[in-house]
Order: structure tokens, then sequence, then C-alpha cells
């Protein structure tokens, strides 16, 4: 992960302008310490987030940069001459739930993933209300969470299945569209996401995993 200084932050933000004002004495602090530092957090995110392949929309919602902005960080960052050290995606983000439960496999890593957001502070269950619900946090915060509990996953999936993009599917299906929720073992107990609308034998994953090893 790549976090940059403050000095080479306003050299990205305001060019050779920062020199000169410099050597003439005439800084004043128009940007405030506040506002500074959450330009920083911001700029910090969406490198963070374009390491991890984001979309140009998903980075906008979490920062407030402007589509430019981003491809300028893109190009500044991620760019060796004509490589791309990483993909940029554009467009919609996927939204299809069935790839969360459409496999054993798949179902385990969206139960591991979705059980780290509750983990990052994402999402909490609410036991009077028997589901999930979303914390509430600003969009840098949600991003921050995000990029730790995906961060989390890849280091204990070294090949994921699913990618930054599903994570923030995976999030939407269970705090804004309801579709997926967290259903219990009668096995072990354990919990694991399933499709509200499908027909649920009660038997998580990590059981069908085990057994037909
Ligand atoms: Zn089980």
């Amino acid at each position: 992960m790549l976090i940059i200084s403050h000095k080479s932050f306003l050299m990205y933000i305001y060019g050779q302008k920062v020199p000169f004002v410099a050597q003439k004495g005439r800084i004043d602090m128009r940007v405030t310490d506040n506002r500074y530092a959450g330009e920083i957090s911001k700029f910090n995110l969406a490198v963070r987030m374009i390491g991890h392949e984001a979309r140009t929309g998903t980075i906008r919602k979490c920062t407030g940069f402007s589509e430019d902005r981003i491809r300028k960080i893109f190009g500044t960052y991620f760019k060796q001459g004509d490589k791309t050290t990483v993909k940029r995606h554009r467009g919609k983000s996927p939204t299809q739930i069935n790839n969360f439960v459409n496999s054993a496999l798949h179902q385990s890593e969206a139960t591991i993933l979705a059980c780290l957001f509750v983990y990052c502070g994402l999402l909490y269950l609410d036991k009077a209300q028997k589901g999930i619900a979303s914390q509430r946090l600003d969009p840098i915060k949600l991003g921050e969470r995000m990029c730790d509990a995906y961060e989390t996953y890849r280091s204990v999936h070294p090949k994921p299945e699913l990618c930054f993009e599903k994570a923030w599917s995976l999030y939407n299906a269970l705090t804004r569209d309801k579709e997926l929720f967290f259903a219990h073992c009668d096995n072990c107990g354990g919990p694991y996401i399933q499709d509200r609308y499908a027909l649920d034998y009660a038997q998580c994953p990590f059981c069908d995993i085990k057994q037909s090893a």
C-alpha cells in the first residue's frame, strides 16, 4: 500500500506553486489543518482503492474526487512508461448476488468477508430486528473500513474469489438490498451468508466442504 508523505502530497495537489510560494514566504494558512488532513485522507484512500482496482465511480463516491483527478493519480502512481501496474475499471459495479452463493467455495469466502465487515465496523448485527444494519459512516470512513476488511480478506486468501468491487456488492446486498442475510448452520451453529429467497438447507458452506472432502 502506498501512503505518500505530506510533502509529496502538497507537490501533487499544488504542483510547482509550492516551492515558489515557500521561497517568497507568502504561505498563508488558507487551508486549515483539518481540511489539509481531510485531503490527505481522501488522497490516500483513492490510492488504496486504485490499488484494489476499484471502479472510478466507487472511488468518486468515497473521496468526492473528480474522474479527471482520479485518472491523474492513476497515471502518476500506477503507470510505468506505457505499462500500468493495476487495471482501471469503468462502468457499473457488479450486482449479481448469485456469485456469492452458487458454490460452497464462493459462499464460504463471502461469509468470511461479511464477518470481516462486522469486525471492521462496517455493519453490525441488530439483535432487536434480527437483521444486519450498516454503521452510519461518512463516505471516507466507509471506504477506509472497506479497504481494511478487503485487505484482511486478501491476507488470508492469496487467490481470492471475490474482487474489491464484489466486496462492495456484497456489502450492499447485505445492508441496502437485504437480499443476503446471516443464516445459522444446524450442524456446527456457525453463521453463513445465504440468499434470502433461496431454499435453505441450514448447512453452512464450511460443513459442506468438510463433508465432501
Ligand atoms: Zn456448519
